[in-house]
């Protein structure tokens, strides 16, 4: 009986492999980090063949530690980090230059200059220009590499996000695919018209030849190469790894929102069948699935959050552990007035501000490490509190907040959330969001899972925390600490657009 299904869950900074049962219940998992390359400040890439090499391996040790055979996988599913770019020859499979990961900002001043065309995109893509998306990496690379345009151009060479790198080389037919959650992170991709638009092709500089086919989020991706990988399963689901959390937390119906707290923090909302523009925040494509409207989420993207604690860690050294941080926050009354502004590599949602740097206030001769934990701990809580505001702005009024990733294991931080946010945050008892969602959707889709309501029985929360206490005023303070750390900003750099406003 092929009863299990694979999620491949290929992260920032490790790949994963888990089997889940139809329930949800995690059966094996194999994970391994992958070298993160910083070849000059700001500039980040991997490499695409250490991603597949690793990724394969552990699809092998999930099978391995789930104790299962491999020909029992009904079904497998593709999550990935998003934005992130590989160029590669259509005739070798060999790639032209090391992926440029999502963090990377050397197409910053090529996204600024796009930024005249803001409405377009905005309408269009429901992105703002940044250098965060695709497009520009990839003009990047035709730009750099000697003789890769002329290539691109004669149809030698293809252009992937991670999914679509993982499914052209683990399925034997080496499809050449993406889905719309993933296509629609690359400032090149209509989110009205689910096509690659010619218009943004054109002023990007990118060739349409180089693009993937674009499937609906639930199409048969192709199967599983058995050379590789021992078994032959259909790849039934694509999505990138925050609609998969979406989609994983069973946020299916219009208003009902998750966050994830990693690295960074994401917050999602499922916004119904019809893309809409709110002020400060993404629109993307949730998920398109076969024969249905996409559905679209609003999104709030913050790129320091769990980094801030990691920075207090390895940067100042003056914290052991990120497990630790509870217990130094809960040993204060309160903040004591000093807020952090995390901007330590600008500001994502809903500022879209790359000048802006880390800036702490309020600082006393009384102030320790615990303020500065504390601090940092609660501003992930403002940063999602801000998002949430322009959602509230935009006709999205988040009820109860659905809260999974590796900084939840924090109930400092979900107490502290709710309290700011005045809702309650549901923690799932399935940790793996990200993976079980696109588990879930190749379920699914294989028949192994009946339909969204079957889902939508099997997802659990392991905590509920209410709004306890009022956090207004702490709110106002963070707001002061902003405008402070946006003109700091400003003062630095006169000549460049006014800090502080909203895209
Ligand atoms: P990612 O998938 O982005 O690598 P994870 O979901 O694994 O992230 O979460 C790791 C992040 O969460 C790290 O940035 C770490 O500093 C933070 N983190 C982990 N445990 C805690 C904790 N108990 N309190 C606060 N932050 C934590």
């Amino acid at each position: 009986m092929k009863n299990y299904i694979l999620s491949i869950d290929q992260g920032t900074t490790s790949c994963r492999a888990i089997i889940f049962d139809k329930s949800g219940k995690t059966l094996g998992v194999g994970q391994m980090e992958f070298q993160q390359i910083f070849p000059k400040p700001s500039w980040v890439e991997h490499n695409p063949s250490e991603i597949l090499a690793k990724q394969i391996e552990c699809i092998k040790d999930a099978v391995k530690n789930a104790g299962i055979k491999a020909e029992e996988i009904a079904c497998v599913g593709v999550t990935n980090q998003r934005e992130t770019t590989v160029v590669w020859e259509k005739a070798t499979g060999k790639p032209i230059y090391n992926a440029i990961v999502w963090q990377c900002r050397r197409t910053k001043d090529f996204a600024d200059s796009l930024k005249e065309k803001m409405e377009l995109f905005r309408l269009k893509t429901g992105l703002v220009p940044d250098a965060y998306f695709s497009g520009p990496k990839i003009r990047w690379i035709l730009d750099n590499v000697p003789g890769a345009r002329a290539r691109a151009e004669k149809g030698e060479l293809c252009f992937g996000t991670i999914d679509t790198w993982l499914i052209w080389n683990l399925t034997k037919e080496k499809n050449h695919a993406t889905e719309g959650s993933n296509a629609s992170r690359t400032m090149l991709f209509n989110i009205n018209t689910m096509e690659w638009d010619d218009e943004l092709l054109a002023l990007i500089d990118v060739p349409k030849a180089v693009l993937p086919k674009v499937l609906p989020s639930n199409a048969d991706f192709g199967t599983t190469n058995k050379e590789l990988l021992g078994f032959e399963a259909p790849i039934l689901a694509n999505l990138g790894d925050q609609q998969a959390a979406l989609f994983g937390q069973c946020c299916l119906d219009e208003g009902m929102a998750k966050c994830t707290y990693g690295t960074g923090s994401f917050l999602l909302a499922n916004i119904g069948a019809k893309p809409r523009l709110a002020k400060g925040l993404l629109t993307t494509v949730g998920w398109q699935l076969a024969g249905k409207a996409p559905a679209y989420a609003f999104e709030g993207a913050i790129f320091i959050a769990g980094a801030a604690i990691q920075w207090l860690r390895d940067g100042l050294a003056i914290i052991e552990s990120s497990t630790e941080s509870e217990a130094l926050a809960k040993s204060l009354p309160s903040n004591e007035g000093v807020y952090f502004v995390p901007a330590l590599v600008g500001l994502g949602s809903p500022w879209w501000n790359s000048d802006v740097r880390g800036t702490i206030v309020g600082i006393t001769r009384g102030t320790t490490r615990a303020h500065l934990v504390r601090a940092a701990l609660e501003a992930m809580a403002y940063q999602v509190a801000d998002v949430a505001e322009d959602m509230k702005a935009n006709g999205i009024s988040i009820k109860e907040l659905r809260v999974d990733g590796g900084a939840t294991k924090n109930e400092f931080l979900v107490q502290f959330q709710a309290d700011v946010l005045k809702v309650p945050v549901l923690r799932a008892s399935n940790v793996e969001s990200t993976a079980w969602g696109v588990a879930a959707l190749a379920g699914m889709t294989a028949g192994l899972i009946k339909d969204e309501a079957e889902l939508d029985s099997l997802w659990q929360k392991d905590l509920k925390l209410s709004p306890a206490e009022d956090k207004a005023e702490q709110y106002g303070g963070w707001q002061a600490a902003l405008k402070a750390a946006f003109a700091c900003a400003e003062a630095q750099t006169p000549c460049k657009e006014k800090a502080c406003s909203k895209s």
